[in-house]
């Protein structure tokens, strides 16, 4: 991908962003859009670097390991976004790279997290995920148990952000995303993690202040 076709992917998408939250009569600066790089190699990468494009997500902290370093010494002012499955024992190198963690699923992740950012001072903002069609082989909390992993998460002093969530393949989303962003008004949570490429456009109308666009930005994956 050249750098135009960066650039020109780039503007698309945040035109339709900026299109959305004024329908919405939001301010297209309150969501911020996140280039998901998983599985696309630094030369990928690079165009929307050059386009202007800031915000990263990955899903795999051993990939974005590889990758991210040699890019944010070109880039420093680079934030990574791990948008994947965290196991507790990868805590330390989430919190060592990411300046926010889309992933907190589960009460075991709550000690390990608040140890990594004692140990290095650092505090990537979390957002809860949440399981929001009440899905048995995804990823998330129960919508039932979010209250106490909530709690839990406060009293442990991890910076909560907001909520995150996947809705349904093949359903219309837009319920899930309101009932994610009632769940979060609910608790007083600012932070709408929700949208990917094919639903982004909806997840602002309903509230999103976080979209995590991959496919429309690289194309395809492998
Ligand atoms: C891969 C991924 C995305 C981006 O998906 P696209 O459909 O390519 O935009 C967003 N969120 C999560 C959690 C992902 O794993």
């Amino acid at each position: 991908m050249s750098t135009d076709d960066a650039s020109q992917r780039l503007a698309t998408a945040r035109e339709q962003i900026a299109r959305a939250a004024r329908l919405a009569d939001r301010k297209p600066e309150s969501v911020t859009l996140i280039a998901v790089s998983k599985t696309h190699d630094a030369e990928a990468i690079r165009p929307l670097l050059a386009a202007g494009q800031r915000v990263f997500g990955e899903n795999r902290v051993q990939e974005a390991e590889a990758k991210w370093p040699a890019l944010r010494a070109e880039y420093p002012d680079v934030r990574l976004h791990l948008v994947g499955q965290l196991q507790s024992n990868k805590a330390d190198d989430a919190v060592a790279l990411f300046d926010a963690i889309h992933s907190l699923d589960r009460p075991s992740l709550i000690p390990a997290l608040a140890k990594a950012m004692e140990r290095s001072g650092r505090r990537p903002e979390c957002f809860i995920q949440v399981n929001i069609g009440d899905e048995p082989q995804k990823g998330g909390c129960p919508v039932d148990a979010l209250p106490e992993l909530l709690a839990e998460a406060r009293a442990a002093g991890l910076p909560i952000a907001g909520l995150m969530c996947v809705p349904p393949l093949e359903l219309e989303p837009a319920p899930y995303f309101a009932l994610l962003a009632k769940l979060a008004r609910g608790h007083g949570l600012d932070g709408l993690s929700m949208g990917m490429s094919g639903d982004y456009e909806t997840a602002v109308m309903t509230g999103a202040t976080h979209v995590r666009v991959g496919t429309a930005l690289f194309g395809e994956r492998a």
